[in-house]
């Protein structure tokens, strides 16, 4: 038996949405260009998908954009809004953003006139909105800022800077990847001009991302050829993932006060047995529901997560230790954690689909293999 707690890394694909797919792949797979009558099917199945993600953010249809995930739609943003920056060239951001933001940042300083602040949380793993808010300066043209952190859950203040930012004229972007299904994400009440998802955060499938893009913002294309998407990223339309990708979405939302109170009791029991084993909880009392960092010092990462996947539970790491998840390392010493904190860092992150009984054996197996590598 599989008992997955790494779902901040990706989720497993609802089955009903999988089988959508695989229809739609098999019988309405005509390219959404060709005026045939399968392609303005395709078009329609296409343009309906975008109404429905459009719905569920209580936003317009046009300012939904497909791409091939998070990652792809955060190039975009960061590297457009540079273009239209006129003669400003500063980002401010956090230390503890995803590489897919950070990466990109260092990319266009090493290659324009680009500089940007990354500003750090506190200790609780959150970052300070005046803190952010005090790095503005005449020069600055966006900030980028996370809603909810990957490593720890901490929930970021992403609903405190619009006016502010509205007023000072910079433009704002959310990396909202890590909210779905979690807490109510409405770019307008949140005042953002870009957000990001990914499908297969939410049991939807890998390979698309949604952007949002606020009405009458300038955006360039990254990817350019047979103008889809309005001319704004080229390639042909991935029609059946996008598809199962909006019903993903609409079903995240439907189930969302469900799935976060049984998510808020499973992480409290996690947290009550992580401390009585003599865990410490790296994240804050009140990150999203899903996610639970712990450590357990004196037993490394990897060696606790090799353990736990040998009884079939799955958990993430984020240790320095181990090169493909080094990658998560910078956000636990960003918050003053020590080495010895940071080294033994494991991550429970649950979803709709986790249920009680995957609950009880991770607790089960993590009492045996706490007290069986301990010594
Ligand atoms: N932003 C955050 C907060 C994430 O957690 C991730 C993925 O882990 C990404 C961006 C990038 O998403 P993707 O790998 O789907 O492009």
């Amino acid at each position: 038996m599989i008992h997955y707690f790494d779902n901040n890394a990706t989720t497993a694909m609802d089955g009903e949405l999988a089988w959508l797919l695989a229809t739609l792949h098999t019988q309405d797979y005509a390219n959404p260009n060709a005026t045939h009558a399968l392609g303005v099917k395709a078009r329609k199945l296409l343009e309906q998908a975008r109404e429905r993600v459009a719905e569920c953010f209580c936003v317009e249809p046009d300012e939904i954009f497909f791409t091939s995930g998070a990652t792809e739609s955060i190039n975009w943003i960061l590297r457009s809004s540079l273009h239209f920056a006129g003669n400003r060239n500063r980002v401010v951001t956090t230390s503890i953003e995803h590489k897919a933001v950070l990466n990109t940042l260092k990319d266009l300083k090493n290659t324009t006139d680009l500089e940007f602040v990354q500003v750090e949380p506190e200790r609780d793993g959150i970052v300070k909105p005046e803190k952010l808010l005090s790095k503005i300066d005449e020069k600055t043209f966006l900030i980028s800022l996370m809603a909810v952190n990957n490593v720890t859950g901490a929930i970021q203040p992403f609903r405190d800077l619009s006016k502010t930012l509205r007023r000072k004229g910079v433009l704002y972007h959310v990396d909202a990847v890590q909210t779905i299904g979690k807490l109510p994400f409405l770019p307008g009440e949140v005042g953002c001009d870009f957000a990001s998802f990914s499908a297969h955060k939410f049991h939807g499938p890998k390979g698309v991302g949604i952007t949002y893009v606020r009405a009458k913002s300038s955006l360039k294309p990254l990817l350019t050829g047979g103008g889809q998407e309005k001319g704004m990223r080229s390639g042909t339309e991935n029609v059946p993932a996008v598809v199962a990708a909006s019903f993903a979405l609409k079903k995240a939302y439907e189930t969302m006060p469900e799935v976060t109170e049984r998510l808020k009791t499973y992480r409290e029991s996690i947290k009550l047995e992580v401390e009585k084993l003599g865990g410490l909880i790296n994240s804050p009392d009140d990150s999203i529901v899903n996610t639970l960092n712990v450590s357990f010092e004196g037993i490394k990462s990897e060696v606790l997560a090799n353990a736990l996947s040998g009884e079939g539970v799955f958990v993430g790491i984020s240790s320095a230790c181990s090169a493909r998840q080094s990658a998560d390392r910078y956000v636990l010493a960003s918050m003053g954690l020590g080495p010895a904190r940071i080294s033994s860092a494991i991550r429970i992150s649950m979803s709709r689909f986790t249920n009680s009984e995957d609950v009880a054996i991770l607790i089960e197996k993590l009492k045996k293999s706490v007290s069986l590598l301990k010594f």
